[in-house]
């Protein structure tokens, strides 16, 4: 066999580097040399739990990674529109085509989904890839790799802002400082949001937030009440939009609490329990609408236009760098650095 070499997840904080079969592009195919793969809260907890909540369990040794950009290096049989040399940004979730989502074009809700990284799923923690042709999306030659692999996460924070329905005038609140949160302030910039306010409880965040984000406000929601912050950013009225980010069940409740009457919600942190509380009275008496946000779908080709148009300090959301040799070092460091590092990437300089 011809091999490669990835960074294989065995068990709990178990990463073992090894020569693996290097994967061939079959017909609509291609082949990826990885060259940046940014590391994904998700890709933390397989690696501290070897499961996800109570959906997803790995059950055999698994490459991790699901946020990678490269380098096309073969194409299968009847591939056109992308060519070897390609510099690419590549979407992580194959789906069945077939289905009413897919066919709908909501096809993150597809029950059929083959996602990087996920049980049974080869991740991006290696020197190849092979993937679908439809899944890979050129990036501008003065993009560099590191921030082509953030087009994922950025993804989500186009699809919460959709969800959101976050528009030109809007006064924006996003909970949470991580680096979902910073994408969603990124792509409500895009959309021309220009009164975004980003919550967290950690300083460092809310720093970063002012230096490389544009956001106009900043605010601790751990010192400040809920009505204090209100009367402050939106002069009593409350937010059109809120964002949640962060997962905690306080911000999921606060929520509503920070919404104007006829506002919109968009879920997209996962808290550790299963159910968190809401203030049933209020959604109701408010007319708040609220979604769920899961992954992203068609936004791979916006998400590149607007990492090209640096809305934000792009460069600076990625604070760390790993060599593939490195995985296992730069998961602990993801792990335990999750509140002073913003995103942790794999390179493959090689
Ligand atoms: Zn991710
Ligand atoms: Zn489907």
């Amino acid at each position: 066999m011809t091999g490669m070499r990835a960074a294989v997840l065995y068990g709990k904080k178990d990463i073992r580097i090894e020569e693996v079969e290097k994967p061939s592009a079959g017909p609509g195919e291609v082949v990826v040399q990885i060259k940046a793969v940014g590391i994904c809260g998700s890709d933390v907890h397989y690696y501290e739990e070897f499961r996800m909540g109570k959906t997803y369990e790995m059950v055999e040794p698994q490459i991790l990674g699901h946020e990678p950009s490269g380098i096309v290096v073969e194409t299968g049989e009847g591939v056109t529109g992308i060519k070897p040399g390609d510099r690419v940004a590549v979407e992580p979730g194959e789906t069945c085509g077939c289905c009413r989502h897919c066919k709908s074009g909501h096809y993150n809700l597809c029950g059929d989904v083959r996602f990087l990284s996920t049980p049974g799923n080869k991740g991006a923690f290696a020197e190849y890839l092979v993937i679908g042709a439809d899944m890979v999306f050129p990036i501008p030659d003065r993009m560099s790799y590191e921030v082509a692999s953030l087009s994922e996460p950025l993804s989500v924070g186009i699809h919460a802002c959709e969800l959101a329905e976050v528009k030109p005038g809007d006064r924006l609140m996003i909970l949470g400082g991580g680096p979902i949160g910073i994408m969603a302030a990124a792509a409500a910039l895009a959309f021309g949001v220009t009164d975004i306010t980003l919550g967290d409880i950690q300083e460092n965040r809310l720093q970063f937030a002012r230096e490389h984000c544009h956001v106009k406000h900043t605010v601790n929601t751990g010192e400040l009440k809920t009505e204090e912050i209100v009367e402050r950013f939106t002069g009593g009225e409350g937010f059109d939009c809120i964002i949640e980010t962060s997962g905690a069940p306080v911000a999921d409740y606060m929520s509503v609490d920070l919404v104007r009457k006829g506002g919109r919600i968009s879920l997209v942190g996962i808290p550790k329990d299963e159910a968190v509380q809401f203030h049933i009275f209020d959604i109701i008496d408010k007319e708040v609408t609220l979604k769920g946000v899961f992954r992203y779908a068609n936004s791979y080709p916006l998400a590149i236009q607007i990492l090209d148009s640096r809305v934000i300090d792009f460069d600076a959301v990625i604070t760390k760098r790993f060599e593939l040799e490195e995985t296992a070092e730069a998961m602990d460091f993801a792990l335990n650095h999750k509140m002073e590092s913003v995103k942790t990437v794999i390179v493959n300089a090689k």
